[in-house]
């Protein structure tokens, strides 16, 4: 059983919709908030428990979560919030925190809580064996949970693969009013073009985003499977969505949404250059954890084989546990090349690839 918390007052403003929308089954009933009162304490005394800072909201993270307990008997308790608003509040809570594990997309976002001194070194054979050292941290202050491609998603109606070759090609007048894409204050948008800075140089990565905005269907709108939808509805002919989207899609419970899947695409650009973008999900011990041996037995299930090929089957994101098993639409698509650079780039490069954005009015 996992027990959802609801915030403490100064936090309900921020992340309220975070909270009921991230929820899939649990009501709230083991206070973890070190901004509460005492009872809580008591009762965590008593019991085994896990608390966990999650910017991660997927179904899948619930199931995972309740298989942990099972198999256990330690209680994991969630606080949902977005990442940057999670960091704030371990950095003003500090030695007072009550969170063991701090758990979010992308690398940038995992590098600004190690830079922040907010987490500490894991130590477990079973970790290192179970995720290779590229999807790591360096001093093992963060460990990955799955990665993400951030592909470009087609019409299979209007256009055919051979047309489709890199995110550069995506500039060319060819492709005029025929791209859509979600907002720039996506992060998934903002570590795209971390890595272009971080692989090509600033000033070519501002003549993409230049060159994209200039060749968009429509001013940026809703999430990535929106851009799925607006493919099938005609706006425009190709999208940059991460590829488990595509995934949700075809296994959604909306009839819609299936057919939605079954008309797009899945390419993976730049495989004779760079490689294709790949993020990662992952999740660091904090510094301050009360509860450091009970998170380390999360960790060590969260990147064991059955959790990870749980993720890859409930989710469609790619597993960091090789032993796992892939889902049948994910073997469809095939090996590919990724980007081989250092994901705590991501972050370093996050604030001139907003400006950037800005700049070339990336909406
Ligand atoms: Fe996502």
């Amino acid at each position: 059983m996992i027990n959802r918390k609801f915030l403490a007052p100064l936090l309900t403003g921020i992340m309220t919709v975070g909270l009921l929308a991230g929820c899939s089954a649990n009501k709230a009933n083991n206070a973890v908030n070190s901004e509460e009162s005492s009872p809580t304490a008591t009762a965590q005394a008593a019991e085994q428990v896990v608390n966990v800072y999650s910017a991660r909201s997927y179904d899948v993270d619930a199931l995972l979560y309740e298989k942990f307990t099972t198999e256990t008997g330690i209680k994991v308790n969630i606080i949902d919030g977005k990442a940057e608003e999670l960091i704030e509040r371990l950095k003003r809570e500090g030695e007072s925190s009550q969170a063991d594990l701090f758990l979010t997309v992308d690398g940038g976002v995992l590098n600004n809580a190690k830079q922040a001194g907010l987490l500490q070194p894991v130590t477990s054979d079973i970790i290192d064996q179970n995720v290779p050292k590229e999807l790591r941290d360096p001093e093992n202050e963060w460990i990955g949970l799955s990665t993400r491609a951030r592909v470009i998603v087609y019409s299979k109606d209007r256009i055919k693969p051979e047309q489709l070759s890199t995110y550069e090609d995506l500039i060319s007048p060819a492709w005029k009013g025929k791209i859509l894409v979600r907002p720039s204050s996506s992060l998934y948008n903002q570590s795209l073009l971390s890595s272009f800075i971080e692989l090509n140089g600033e000033a070519k990565a501002e003549e993409w985003s230049k060159g994209l905005v200039e060749n968009l269907a429509r001013t940026p709108e809703g999430n990535d499977r929106d851009q799925a939808k607006a493919i099938v509805a005609g706006v425009g002919d190709v999208a940059l969505m991460n590829t488990y989207y595509v995934g949700l899609l075809l296994n959604s419970d909306d009839p819609e949404e299936v057919k939605v899947g079954q008309s797009v695409g899945v390419f993976f650009p730049n495989q004779e250059t760079t490689g294709t973008h790949v993020n990662i999900s992952g999740v660091g011990l904090t510094k301050n954890s009360k509860n450091k041996e009970n998170a380390l037995k999360l960790i060590e299930f969260l990147t064991g084989k059955e959790a990870q090929t749980m993720v890859t089957n409930e989710n469609y994101e790619f597993p960091v546990n090789a032993a796992a098993e892939l889902p049948e639409l994910l073997k469809s698509w095939g090996t590919f090349k990724a980007q081989k650079i250092d994901f705590n780039t991501l972050g370093i490069h996050n604030a001139k690839a907003i400006e950037i954005m800005n700049k070339t009015g990336w909406k």
